[in-house]
């Protein structure tokens, strides 16, 4: 259940205030605030992608459905193996994949078989083409003690068992997952459907890519990048362009972002020097707050629920400096998008490695910052920073492979300590 208003929620949390929060606590409260939208669709199996499963998958049936042979050779059964010599059976038939042997095979017989053909009835073991000494046209003599009984015989069920969970709801489809359910027959499932999610920028001084660029103007970069942050997500993206610094444009970009979307995502416009009618803008439409958050990049940020004609929006107010948008978008948008979407399991994975060089850093705020990795003279994981780290440059964004989160408590890194290191590959 979602909690009642954010400054309830927050007053319950020991030590916690909007003017000071740390990273994890923010993170905690804007999970607490995402629900999951309602609403399915089916979809043709191919078009799952990326996509969240809405229901559990129970395996229909058994894969394989029947025991086969995990290897070209000769099936026979385990009590015709004969010791550490060799010894000779007669070929009674052949069993190919998808055309199996239909006679019985009992004493010192055995049948040609190749992989995936059925085990023909009285066998449950294959002998390897590779130990196969001789072959005669009726006859075939093996070394002994290569095989025990049993071996090279793949079960019924060994993969998936009819009956048995084979997928959970919540699930984002992956290609295996994409090829299991295949192996299970199922043609069309049924998915989450996409969460809608307006972008816009704010500030005078921004010009669109494509446009002149007038004095003391900057190119709109935030835009592609959440662009693209959103589509990896499996978002669709509403662009309501740039948005000039005036609370009239201001409020009417919210009003139809709310109208038609879940989720609203600006950049600019909610640090300290910023002017005041973004709050007074943005709190007229709902339960928002302005944030301080113990962090770098990315201190200020504004978060709530929206609402206009009934409708409403989750709304994440990110600074405007785009490695903040970026860093403040990874760590606290995605994760509670992808609860919107119904997407269950963990939001990203770690890994701790060898920090090659000092880090200066202060305790009391998270830090993430932007890292190469890359592999000692022994092939153990090392992680190195892209320099500096001016939450305007992209460019250490663009050079790097991962973040370095470094925790609150942590003080100065000193070379070859070990940190936290989340790749982009997965994230981005
Ligand atoms: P603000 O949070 O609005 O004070 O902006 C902080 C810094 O980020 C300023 O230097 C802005 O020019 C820059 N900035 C804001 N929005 C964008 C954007 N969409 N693309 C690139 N830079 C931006
Ligand atoms: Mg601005």
């Amino acid at each position: 259940m979602k909690p009642t208003s954010l400054s309830n929620f927050i007053d319950a949390i020991p030590g916690c205030t909007p003017d000071a929060l740390s990273a994890p606590q923010a993170q905690q409260i804007i999970l607490a605030f995402a629900e999951p939208v309602e609403g399915s669709e089916t979809v043709p199996l191919r078009n799952a992608l990326g996509r969240i499963l809405a229901i559990d998958i129970v395996s229909p049936t058994n894969v394989p459905p029947h025991d086969n042979s995990a290897m070209d050779g000769y099936a026979l059964h385990g009590n015709a193996l004969d010791g550490a010599g060799e010894f000779e059976l007669k070929v009674v038939g052949t069993a190919h994949a998808g055309h199996g042997y239909s006679g019985s095979v009992v004493g010192r017989e055995c049948v040609r078989i190749m992989t995936g053909a059925i085990m023909p009835a009285g066998c449950d073991t294959v002998v390897p083409q590779e130990f196969v000494q001789s072959v005669s046209d009726a006859s075939v003599t093996i070394a002994g003690g290569v095989v025990a009984p049993g071996d090279n015989r793949r079960l019924k069920g060994e993969d998936l068992c009819a009956g048995k969970p084979a997928l959970h709801k919540g699930r984002i489809m992956r290609p295996a997952d994409i090829g299991l359910l295949a192996s299970l027959g199922i043609a069309e499932i049924s998915v989450m459907r996409p969460i809608r999610v307006a972008i816009f920028s704010t500030g005078d001084e921004l010009r669109a890519p494509g446009a002149v660029l007038d004095p003391g103007c900057v190119y709109d970069s935030n835009r592609f990048t959440l662009h693209g942050m959103l589509t990896r997500l499996g978002c669709e993206v509403i662009d309501l362009g740039i948005i000039e610094d005036n609370p009239a444009s201001l409020e009417a970009a919210l009003r139809s972002a709310c109208r038609s979307t879940d989720a609203v995502i600006t950049s600019g416009g909610v640090s300290d020097g910023d002017a005041d009618y973004t709050r007074d803008v943005m709190s007229r439409f709902g339960d928002v707050m302005f944030w301080k958050i113990a962090m770098r990049p990315g201190r200020p940020m504004a978060f709530g629920t929206i609402v206009s004609d009934g409708k409403s929006a989750c709304l994440f107010g990110l600074p405007g400096n785009p490695v903040a948008v970026m860093a403040t978008f990874y760590f606290f948008v995605r994760p509670a998008l992808l609860r919107m979407m119904g997407a269950a399991g963990k939001p990203s994975s770690m890994m701790r490695v060898a920090c090659q060089s000092a880090i200066r850093k202060k305790p009391g705020r998270t830090e993430f910052q932007r890292g190469i990795l890359s592999t000692d003279d022994s092939g153990t994981p090392q992680v190195r920073t892209t320099g500096a780290q001016g939450s305007g440059i992209l460019r250490s964004m663009s050079e790097a492979d991962c973040f370095l989160v470094l925790p609150d408590d942590r003080g100065n890194i000193e070379p070859g300590e070990l940190v936290d290191v989340v790749l982009f590959e997965g994230l981005i």
